[in-house]
């Protein structure tokens, strides 16, 4: 039996005529940049998440650039991150030529550790940016006061976290700004990049649209340097096929995590197997289903040979790149994101997996142990 880590055709195939027509309408009108399939979606999305403004941009990694420079972020400035995430995280403020300030993770969550942000929030500080981790909100209610307390913008890396809530409010609507990817193997994935940002904040909504077309708000009139990050109306119009989906999509990933949650308990693997831990005031929508063992490496080699497709998210730690090194962090710095960078493995829990192949990843999983 085969497990692919994440299966887009099976996705698209009961979706394949609607998406094509949608498609074809597009091509039909031959303007593809922007234009009303854009900012359709746009609408779709405020309404999704539950804001007054959203933004079609380039991509994920664009989104937190953009909503990064909206609000002021350039050299000089520190904004406070996670060292344990995708690297556009980081990489984003970096671009703008601020530095990265990293605080280590909850072992549990992965998320954002609050009690370690007060501390890194220092008079250079420009805003704070927590990552919505494997599809699960930060502790916001800490970071938020925090924030509130010294005045700062929280932006959402909410790459990986369309859908999920904290208290009922949805990732992307909790700071000043969110920010989404429609990465492909993202929960709501176009056919190529994309992403939003996401905001209640009128004025904020107004400094996007304006970086994301050169600075430009009246054509050939250019207030600011901005960059060329748009989303394409092709994107958009697949995008707004699939979002009519994303909640039964959210759904079966969500019955898969609890699916698993009982596999690993039936098969008394709970030793050896850390499942993930959902806080009570979150909405988890498992963009990833992660767990955490040991000899993880050797155990991810054996489901590769027994046709198990996973991933590590993520092997370094970012504080540990090669290209940061000159922010003067080393091993030991985070323990936390280290451990997690060496003992984590994603296994498939796309919507469409069945429950014999779920129990074929655990019965896997278990053999690996008893053999060891
Ligand atoms: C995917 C991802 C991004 C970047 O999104 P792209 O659309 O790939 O640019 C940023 N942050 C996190 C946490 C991500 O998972």
């Amino acid at each position: 039996m085969k497990v692919p880590l994440l299966d887009l055709k099976a996705q698209y195939r009961p979706i394949r005529a609607e998406v094509m027509a949608a498609l074809e309408a597009v091509c039909d009108e031959q303007a593809f940049i922007l234009g009303a399939p854009v900012a359709d979606l746009e609408r779709d999305i405020q309404s999704y998440v539950g804001v007054s403004q959203a933004i079609g941009v380039a991509s994920g990694t664009d989104a937190i650039l953009l909503a990064l420079m909206a609000c002021g972020v350039g050299p000089e400035d520190e904004v406070v991150t996670v060292p344990y995430t995708f690297f556009a995280t980081a990489g984003s403020i970096s671009r703008l030529g601020a530095q990265p300030v990293f605080v280590d993770i909850k072992p549990d969550t992965y998320n954002m550790d609050p009690a370690l942000l007060e501390g890194a929030v220092g008079p250079r500080t420009k805003a704070i940016l927590p990552v919505h981790l494997f599809g699960q909100c930060a502790e916001m209610e800490p970071i938020l006061q925090i924030a509130a307390r010294r005045n700062l913008p929280v932006i959402e890396d909410a790459a990986q976290a369309i859908g999920a809530t904290w208290r009922n409010r949805k990732a992307g609507s909790l700071g000043q700004a969110g920010c989404l990817s429609f990465f492909p193997s993202k929960n709501l994935g176009g056919f190529g990049d994309g992403g939003m940002v996401t905001t209640d904040d009128q004025a904020l909504a107004d400094r996007v649209r304006m970086l994301r077309v050169h600075g430009s708000r009246v054509k050939y009139v250019h207030e600011a340097i901005g960059v060329n990050s748009r989303l394409d109306a092709l994107q958009a119009a697949v995008l707004r096929v699939k979002l009519k989906y994303l909640e039964e999509w959210t759904k079966g990933r969500q019955r898969n995590a609890t699916r698993y949650d009982a596999l690993f308990k039936q098969a008394n693997l709970l030793g050896r197997v850390t499942l993930p831990t959902v806080i009570a005031e979150n909405r988890h929508v498992y963009n990833q289903y992660v767990i955490r063992v040991s000899q993880r490496d050797q155990l991810r080699a054996f489901l590769q040979e027994h046709g198990i497709g996973t991933e590590v998210y993520y092997p370094s730690p970012l504080h540990l790149q090669v290209c940061y090194k000159d922010l003067g962090y080393g091993p030991g710095s985070f323990p936390y994101a280290e451990r997690a960078a060496q003992e984590t493995l994603a296994l498939p829990i796309y919507a469409e997996l069945i429950e014999d192949q779920q129990a074929h990843v655990v019965e896997t999983i278990k053999k690996f142990y008893s053999g060891s």
